[in-house]
Order: C-alpha cells, then structure tokens, then sequence
C-alpha cells in the first residue's frame, strides 16, 4: 500500500458526498476518490424531485428524516441549492390510479405525512391553469425540489471545509479484502489502504463489488431529461403526471421528463438474475424499450479471448449514456397539451443518466459482515437523489458508531441472496 486513509468512499454523488460530509463533521478524515468530477453522474444529471410521497412503505421513516435535512440544508452547507418546499403532486388520470394513491394514504399516516388526495378544482389550486382530464391527484405539502449538482457540490465543499479530501479524475479498480476484512483500494495510479471502505459508487457499484466476489443485482435503466427555455411561473410543485413530469427551475426554465416506455439498453449484465427481476419485467412489459446496439456489442467484444479489457473493470462502458430524441420530443408535445397558452417554449437541452435499480426498487444500505469494513450504499433505483441526506448521515453513523439511528435491516445486502426480499412497493 503505499498510502491509508481512515475511511476511503468510492463515489462523488450525492451518497458519497454527504457521507463524506457527516463523517467530516464527526472528527473523522474521509478521502473520497470520484471517476470524474463530483455530480458528474445520477446526481447531477436527475430531475431533481425531493419527494416522500408514494415510496416503499420501507423507506418512508429515512424519507421523513431526509425532508428535515433538506429543510435546513442551504443553511448547513451555506450553500445556495435552490431548494423550493412546494409539495409534489401525482395526478392520476383513471379511478384505478386513484384508488392505488388512496391505499398509500395509511403509510402517509402511519409516518404522520400531510399526504391528501385532490379533486377537481383543488388539483387547478396547486397547479393553476392545468389541462387534461384529471381522476384526481396525490399531493404532500412538504415535499419539495432542489438544484441536483448544487446540492451534491454543497456537500463535497462542505465535506472539504471539515477536513475531507475530494479526489476527482480516480478510477477505483478493485476493492481490496483480507482475512475477512476491507484493506483497502486499487486505483490505476497506486493501492490505498484503509480501515473502512464505503462503496457509493451508483451504476458502477455491482462490478465495483464483484472485485471482492460480492453480487448485488441490478439493472441500469436509461432515463432521460429535457430542458425548456424559460417559461413564466407555473407552479412550485413537483409535478408527476403519466405522460409527462415536471419542475420548474428558478430560472423558469422547465424539467421535463416523458412517462410512459423505459429505455434499456441490453448488456451481457441483462441475462444476470433474469428470474430476480422477470417478475417487475412481465408485469410492465408493455413500458419497456429494449435497445440492442453498441452496449452489447462492447461486452461480447470484452469476452473474445485475449481481448485486454476482458476481465477489467470498465467504468467508461457505462458513463456517457445519450437521451432519446423521442422522449423529448414527446415530453414537450405532452406538456403543451397540457399548457397550451405556453406555446412558444422549446427544448434547450436534454440529456441521459442511467438509473441503478435493484430487484425490490429500495437501496441496499449495509455494513457487511464480510468482508468487515465495507459499507454498501447504493442501489437507490431512482429516488436516492431525495435520499442522498439521510443516507450519507446513517453510513457515516455506521462507521462511527457502528450501527445506525434508523432501522437499516430492509435495506441489507443479503435480503436478495436469502430470497427475503419482495416485489417493489412504491405507487409512484
Ligand atoms: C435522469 C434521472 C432522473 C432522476 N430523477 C430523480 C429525482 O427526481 N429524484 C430523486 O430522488 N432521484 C432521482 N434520480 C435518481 C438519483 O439521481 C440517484 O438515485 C442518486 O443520484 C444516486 O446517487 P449516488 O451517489 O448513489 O450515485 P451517482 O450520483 O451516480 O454517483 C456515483 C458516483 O460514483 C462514481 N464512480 C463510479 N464508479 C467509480 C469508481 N470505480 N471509482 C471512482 N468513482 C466511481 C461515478 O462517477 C459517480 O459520480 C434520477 C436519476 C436519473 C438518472
């Protein structure tokens, strides 16, 4: 080894960011080693929605914490992350979608959430001037939003301000175990040693872990983001819709995002624990894009023998994902269907990320039993950027103190090994 860190964290997203903040703020000296640049990932590229309303019932408790985070996050950090509490609303165009938010209402309740449904003209309240034929809506008036690479940038500045070091440009090769426990890391440049090791390391995390012969199953999901040029003000909520989504920026500049088909790009990893995820696939066959192209063809390419990546870790297969053209088009089209007075808005820009997504659609968030020492957080399948606070708080917990403040046993590793875990339960 030719340098030890007490606590090294694989990932500059936002999990790995504010891990590395709260360790900072406890006394600890965390390296953090990112690929590229801080953001540069799931969480500078996602919607930006911060929303409790409709998850797992399991991740409700650690959602309800992270909305207090959020809350006073801009002050904590000092940091601008235009964070907006303007309620997330879910509209529901079916009496069948309806009836599936008011089932969620006993989990708004159990957690002591504000969640309501709307109808009619309380819908047109939160977001005036909406058209289309509504059943109704759910909505949830603490939810809210905020700027994604800001806030993942706050944490990474204030982690360094308390001692932290951000090393950017750093690919993590391989995690390095011994006798049962984590020893460190290998990067291209040299090996680190360490005590502990936090994998945050988003799409990149399974590979990332078979380096220490750990399997974590997941899928990579493309999803895709449309930019509008500034539009006058809608609404402060995040709203959900079946064919479009939507944020408004501080700018007025829109976030859109089509519903409807997911877009995934076939990958030798696609025939891994197809059984685990066959399930969630038949049952939303009909909203699934398969794309077989150049991400297959790149892994056959790594099989052929004597290839020289064919064992490697490869982080660039997966880091520049495109948008699809269609998406953004159709997402314009959907919002103007339902803003028509807004005609003059056009697309800016768009973009891609690819969304890591395990079998039961929650994170694993785990300190494991072997190899000791390394913590898993990860696998937040599309929501994790609203959970980034409270999971960085409860991994750095688990190194410090060596358990967390909040109940982690759904979120284990091993549930997917032992068969525990279920089908997803989110409504949203
Ligand atoms: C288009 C899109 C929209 C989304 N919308 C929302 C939303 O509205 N609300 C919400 O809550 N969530 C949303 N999500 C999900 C959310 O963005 C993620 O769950 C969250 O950002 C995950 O954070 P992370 O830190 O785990 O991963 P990431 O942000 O992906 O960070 C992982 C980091 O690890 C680095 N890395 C990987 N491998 C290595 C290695 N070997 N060595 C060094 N560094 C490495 C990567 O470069 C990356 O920067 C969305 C995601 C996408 C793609």
């Amino acid at each position: 080894m030719t340098r030890h860190a007490e606590v090294v964290i694989v990932g500059g997203g936002i999990v790995g960011c504010a891990a590395a903040y709260y360790l900072a703020r406890r006394g600890l000296v965390p390296l953090l080693l990112e690929a590229r640049e801080v953001a540069g990932q799931q969480s500078g590229r996602n919607w930006g929605f911060v929303r409790q309303q409709g998850r797992d019932p399991l991740e409700v408790p650690l959602m309800v914490e992270s909305n207090r985070l959020w809350r006073g996050l801009a002050a904590e950090l000092r940091a601008d992350i235009e964070w907006v509490q303007g309620g997330n609303l879910a509209l529901a165009a079916t009496p069948e979608r309806m009836a599936l938010f008011e089932g969620w209402l006993d989990v708004a309740r159990q957690a002591g959430l504000e969640t309501r449904l709307l109808r009619g003209r309380d819908v047109g309240a939160v977001v005036p001037g909406l058209r289309g034929s509504w059943a109704g809506a759910m909505y949830t008036p603490s939810d809210g939003h905020a700027e994604p690479a800001k806030a993942t940038e706050a944490f990474a500045r204030a982690a360094v301000a308390h001692g932290a070091t951000v090393r950017t440009a750093c690919v993590v090769e391989a995690l390095l175990a011994r006798d049962g426990r984590i020893a460190g890391v290998r990067t291209a440049a040299d090996e680190i040693g360490a005590t502990a090791v936090i994998c945050a390391a988003g799409a990149w995390s399974a590979p990332l872990l078979r380096t220490v012969g750990l399997h974590l199953p997941r899928r990579l999901v493309r999803a895709t983001v449309a930019r509008t040029t500034p539009a006058p003000p809608i609404t402060a909520a995040g709203v959900w819709g079946p064919a479009v989504a939507f944020r408004q920026r501080r700018d007025g500049r829109l976030n859109l995002a089509a519903g409807g088909a997911t877009d995934y790009d076939v990958t030798l990893d696609a025939f891994r624990d197809l059984g685990r995820f066959w399930p969630n696939y038949w049952k939303n066959r009909t909203l699934f894009r398969f794309h077989v192209g150049r991400p297959l063809a790149r892994d056959l390419a790594r099989l052929w023998p004597g290839s020289p990546g064919r064992h490697a870790f490869s982080y660039e297969r997966d880091a520049d994902p495109q948008p699809n053209p269609d998406k953004v088009e159709r997402s314009l089209a959907e919002f103007l269907r339902l803003f028509p007075g807004l005609s003059g808005l056009a697309i800016e820009r768009s973009w891609a990320g690819y969304i890591d997504v395990t079998p039961d659609a929650v994170p694993v968030l785990d300190a494991l039993p072997r190899p000791r020492g390394l913590i898993v957080a990860t696998g937040f399948s599309g929501h994790g950027f609203a959970m980034g606070p409270i999971a960085g708080r409860l991994v750095a917990e688990l190194v410090a103190d060596g358990k967390a403040s909040l109940d982690l046993s759904g979120f284990r590793l091993a549930r997917f090994a032992e068969g525990t875990a279920g089908a997803p339960r989110s409504v949203l």
